[in-house]
């Protein structure tokens, strides 16, 4: 139990450190509990250390732990997202990590419309150009943006990126910082309706590096609770 605390300490004073590089403060960067897999007692330890947003990557679990914990934390859906699964979460969460097509944009418009909602969401970049991951490639970002800004009831709020998985953390650094270019880009074009704010990036192995490239969320999960005892 003292783990968690201890972790999120070590982690808190990091984020400091790493903000301050770029400029920034403690509280420029939105520190996120990554807590798939990780079962309801620890995530209300977390909770306790004042950690409050969450993250999930799968809609069925964010739904069965957000029935037990309800809005004391604010939700964060980072993982892939399936058409057909909107509706099941349109009005738990606080932001979604991962809309990579103008397909699921519109889904997320008419399930949020049909609440009265107005749902912010983060276009997933593949910055890497990895085939097994999700998010859009760089050059087309700029134009799925202008055209998720028509939907009356989706608000951009800035990009997310999942990096690549290497040994040395530094590797990333080149990716972090295009992502910022794109974000940078992006935000000077002032597209009507979207309002960059956020930039999604760096977890447990390589956040200390995103946060100086310019990230301000961070998704941090084994650097909390530990190594995850399976595969994802
Ligand atoms: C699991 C996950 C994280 C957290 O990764 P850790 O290495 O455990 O910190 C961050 N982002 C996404 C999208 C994830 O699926």
């Amino acid at each position: 139990m003292n783990d968690i605390s201890n972790n999120v300490s070590d982690i808190k004073r990091k984020i400091e450190t790493a903000a301050k590089v770029s400029g920034r403060n403690y509280e420029d960067i939105l520190f996120l509990g990554v807590t798939k897999t990780v079962d309801v007692e620890r995530i209300k330890i977390l909770m306790d250390c004042g950690v409050k947003s969450l993250g999930e990557n799968r809609v069925q679990e964010l739904i069965s732990k957000y029935e037990l914990i309800g809005n004391d934390a604010k939700w964060h859906l980072i993982g892939n997202l399936q058409t057909n699964k909107v509706k099941y979460i349109i009005d738990k969460v606080e932001l979604i990590h991962s809309v990579d097509s103008l397909k699921l944009a519109a889904e997320i418009d008419k399930q949020a419309k049909k609440i009265d909602k107005t749902v912010d969401i983060l276009v997933e970049v593949n910055i890497a150009g990895e085939a097994s991951k999700h998010g859009i490639e760089p050059s087309k970002v700029l134009d799925l943006i202008e055209n998720i800004s028509y939907f009356d009831n989706i608000c951009v709020k800035g990009l997310m990126t999942v990096a690549p998985f290497v040994e040395n953390p530094e590797e990333n650094r080149k990716y972090f910082n295009q992502m910022r270019k794109i974000f940078v880009d992006i935000k000077s074009q002032n597209v009507d309706n979207i309002d960059m704010a956020y930039l999604s990036m760096g977890m447990t192995n390589d956040y200390e590096i995103a946060i100086e490239e310019g990230a301000n969320i961070v998704r941090i999960g084994t650097g909390i609770f530990g190594k995850r005892n399976y595969n994802l």
